[in-house]
């Protein structure tokens, strides 16, 4: 099993920059008309994945990527289950 690299980045001062995604697995461009941002709460430890859903195909693109620890999509009504 390959291990992911997760696209995060600490600041100087401390925060964490998540790159967004500039376009879909489908490769339509996410801008500010064509793209739903938000979150997911997940308990693999991260807390959170940012959510880019791709308006023009439906593709949700997840920042960082979900790895194996990650809850899918299937939970997306659950966002309540505490993590481990
Ligand atoms: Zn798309
Ligand atoms: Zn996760």
């Amino acid at each position: 099993m390959m291990n992911r690299r997760r696209r995060l980045h600490l600041m100087p001062d401390g925060t964490w920059h998540e790159e967004a995604p500039r376009t879909c697995t489908n490769g339509h461009a996410l801008q500010a008309r064509s793209v739903l941002v938000g979150a997911r709460a997940c308990g693999c430890g991260i807390g959170h994945h940012r959510t880019h859903h791709c308006r023009t195909c439906g593709d949700t693109v997840f920042s960082p990527p979900l790895g194996e620890t990650c809850t899918d999509g299937t939970f997306d009504g659950r966002a309540g289950r505490r993590p481990v």
